[in-house]
């Protein structure tokens, strides 16, 4: 069985930025997804990179809700 890249949580609003598409860092194509860096970057290209990085924190996913809260996260 395939072992299933790393998948990134960017489910926080400052990762889509609203004012345009800018030339992804790693493929070059556009894009509106941001890095918690603000750097322009594809979500799959930015875990494809990780992928071939382990232990660089260049890109992270979101911050976790706390254990034990319910589902009541709104985006
Ligand atoms: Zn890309």
């Amino acid at each position: 069985m395939a072992q299933m890249p790393q998948l990134l949580q960017w489910r926080d609003s400052y990762h889509f930025d609203r004012r345009g598409d800018l030339p992804c860092a790693l493929c070059g194509g556009d894009t509106p997804m941001r890095s918690h860096q603000g750097e322009p970057v594809h979500k799959v290209c930015a875990e494809a990179w990780n992928e071939a990085h382990p232990g660089e924190p260049r890109f992270v996913s979101d911050a976790q809700p706390r254990r034990g809260n319910d589902r009541t996260v709104h985006a």
